[in-house]
This record gives structure tokens, C-alpha cells and sequence, in this order.
């Protein structure tokens, strides 16, 4: 076992007695959850004074912390949601835990065990699942369970409810048309380069390439984030946003892409000139949360954003005729990414 230490406290020793600084550390520990082995971090205070076989121990706080980590390992080892998501889903409604728990027709005591130890069945996970991605579940469990509640806080869990559906309405039913879209790529594969669609991803690359790039219009920006997926492929055998995309006259194209420009949190404007009707000019979105991107990924993007940055749009539609993405394609075949990784070098 590696072990690290954390930091250095002064305080009064169960194990000596005396008031002296003891060290924090860390280690990855093993545990039985279900009967499963689960890997988790594992933090205790050592004792320098007493014997090495039993210099350690661990505060109530400490135990606890330990517990939740454990367990929050279990869950995303099963993909389920952790103690953390679970408040954030209550929160995002303003509800107490007992409320919650009404909402959904479960146990007066469950969130609030859900949010500190016990770890949740897979279909309590979806029915939170379900009223985290669409409120309008939330309103459906809210009649369905309308006699757990007096007629008062009914109205005020409704019009809570009835808020977020205002916030979140227009935006959902915008994913939920791109998502449509990819419905049949449900699986990972070549076609979405083993990447599984992720919206708030893409909404943050578009951002982050519009933030660096002027003068940024759909057919290139298009064309740059076919170029991130396909030098994301290159190196690391699976793309950054799990879109398919299509050979079209003019470059690749994802599908669904008149939707991707409905989504709620990317900055489009028409904009018409003297050479063109009408064009989609995008520009960066304030505030935009870009949390989504590692390092790597941002890394990635900044290669194409070099590569790519002062090309007009027919110069990039020229440069990539020329990939054996483009070559060993037809027109309206999808672009799969074995080919798409095989994009050449960039100018250094
Ligand atoms: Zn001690």
C-alpha cells in the first residue's frame, strides 16, 4: 500500500494520551461492499509514540468520511449516481430530504440514508435519474403521490417544480431532439469513434474553439470538431464527443447538426452578408462551464484551433478532401473514425 501524508494536527491522543501533532495519511484500501472488493482512499491519523503494529486510528468524522468513499467508489464502479449527485438533484428542487423522499413515494427516512451511507437500489438510481434530466417526471411523480402532501406545500412544491421546468424546459426539449438524433447509436462502436454522445461536452468545446478562434461560422466550426474527434481517435483510440458524422459535399457534417445549433448553451447568431443570404456566426458563451475538458482534451483542441485558426471555410473544406476520411468515402456515407484516425499531421 502507497501511503502519503495529508497534513500535520496538533491535537489530544487516544492512543498516547498526550496533546501532540499527529500526521494525516492516506492509503488506497480494499473493503467488501455487497460482496464485491472495492477499492477506495483510506485516510488515518498515525501516532509516533506508540507501537508500530498499532499506531493507528481514525475519529468518528474520519470513519464516516472513510464509509462515504468507500461507497461512493462502489457506485461509480456500477454507474450509479453518489452521495454528492444525490443532493445536487435535491438542491436543484429546493426540497428537504423527507419531501424527496414523499415526491418519489418512498420512505419518509430514504434520501436522507441514500445521502450519507446506504447505497441505492439501480431503480431508485433511475427514478432519480429521471427527475434530474426532465423535470416535467418530477411533476408526474408529484400528482402520482399528491396524498403525501397537504394542499399547501403541494402548491409550493409545484410551483418549485413548475420554476425549474421554466429554466430547463427549453433546454431539455433542445437535447432531447439532438438526442433523438443519435437514439440509434446507443452503443460504442466505429461510427462514434467508442465515444457515447455527450452534450455538455460538445457545448463547452464550441465555446472554447469560438472563444479562440474570430470569425468562427457553422461550415468551419463543423469541420474543426470532425478534426478533434479524428486527432483525439489518433491518439488515444476514442473520440471527445460521440457524434457520427456524414460525407457531405462540403466536409463532414455530424448528424443531427441542425440541431446541435438549437442548443441552449451555444452562442448562434444569424448574421447576413453581401457574399452569402444568411450565415451562423458562433461565439463563445459567458460564463460557460468547461469543467467537461481535461487537459488532454484542451490540448487537443488548441492543436486544431493552431491548425485551423486562419483558414477560411472553403480552405478547410479543401484541406480535408484531401483525408483518406474523404477519399476512401462516398457522398451521405457515414465517416468511420478507423479512417477518421488516419487524418495527416499538422503544420508545425
Ligand atoms: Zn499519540
Amino acid at each position: 500500500m502507497v501511503e502519503k501524508m495529508v497534513r500535520k494536527t496538533s491535537m489530544e491522543c487516544p492512543l498516547c494520551g498526550k496533546t501532540h501533532e499527529v500526521e494525516e495519511r492516506k492509503r488506497f484500501s480494499t473493503v467488501m461492499i455487497k460482496g464485491e472488493k472495492v477499492t477506495y482512499e483510506e485516510h488515518y491519523f498515525v501516532c509516533e509514540n506508540a507501537d508500530e503494529d498499532e499506531n493507528e486510528f481514525e475519529t468518528g468524522a474520519m470513519m464516516n468520511a472513510n464509509l462515504l468513499n468507500a461507497r461512493n467508489a462502489y457506485r461509480s464502479l456500477h454507474g450509479l449516481l453518489t452521495s454528492d449527485e444525490i443532493v445536487a438533484i435535491r438542491e436543484s428542487y429546493s426540497l428537504s430530504q423527507v419531501d424527496l423522499a414523499r415526491l418519489l413515494g418512498w420512505g419518509e427516512a430514504t434520501i436522507s440514508r441514500y445521502e450519507s451511507k446506504a447505497i441505492q437500489d439501480e431503480a431508485y438510481d433511475t427514478m432519480l435519474r429521471l427527475i434530474r434530466d426532465d423535470p416535467t417526471q418530477a411533476l408526474a411523480f408529484l400528482s402520482k403521490n399528491a396524498k403525501q402532501f397537504t394542499v399547501e406545500k403541494r402548491q409550493k412544491i409545484k410551483s418549485k417544480i413548475m420554476e425549474k421546468i421554466d429554466d430547463y424546459g427549453k433546454e431539455g426539449i433542445a437535447r432531447k431532439a439532438f438526442e433523438i438524433e443519435y437514439a440509434k447509436y446507443d452503443e460504442p462502436s466505429l461510427e462514434n469513434g467508442y465515444t457515447m454522445l455527450n452534450i455538455d461536452k460538445i457545448e463547452a468545446m464550441i465555446s472554447y474553439i469560438a472563444a479562440k478562434v474570430p470569425h468562427l461560422f457553422k461550415v468551419k466550426l463543423m469541420k474543426m470538431l470532425w478534426y478533434s474527434d479524428a486527432l483525439s481517435y489518433k491518439l488515444n483510440k476514442v473520440a471527445m464527443t460521440g457524434m457520427v458524422y456524414r460525407h457531405e459535399a462540403m466536409g463532414a457534417l455530424p448528424i443531427g447538426h441542425y440541431r446541435l445549433m438549437d442548443l441552449a448553451n451555444i452562442n448562434v447568431k444569424e448574421e447576413t452578408s453581401a457574399n452569402y443570404d444568411s450565415m451562423l456566426h458562433i461565439y463563445p458563451v459567458e460564463g460557460m462551464d468547461y469543467s467537461s475538458l481535461s487537459a488532454e482534451e484542451k490540448d487537443i483542441l488548441d492543436q486544431v484551433i493552431s491548425q485551423f485558426k486562419s483558414y477560411k471555410a472553403k480552405e478547410i473544406i479543401d484541406y480535408m478532401h484531401e483525408e483518406k476520411a474523404y477519399t476512401q468515402t462516398e457522398n451521405g456515407m457515414i465517416i468511420p473514425f478507423d479512417l477518421a484516425g488516419e487524418i495527416r499531421s499538422f503544420d508545425q
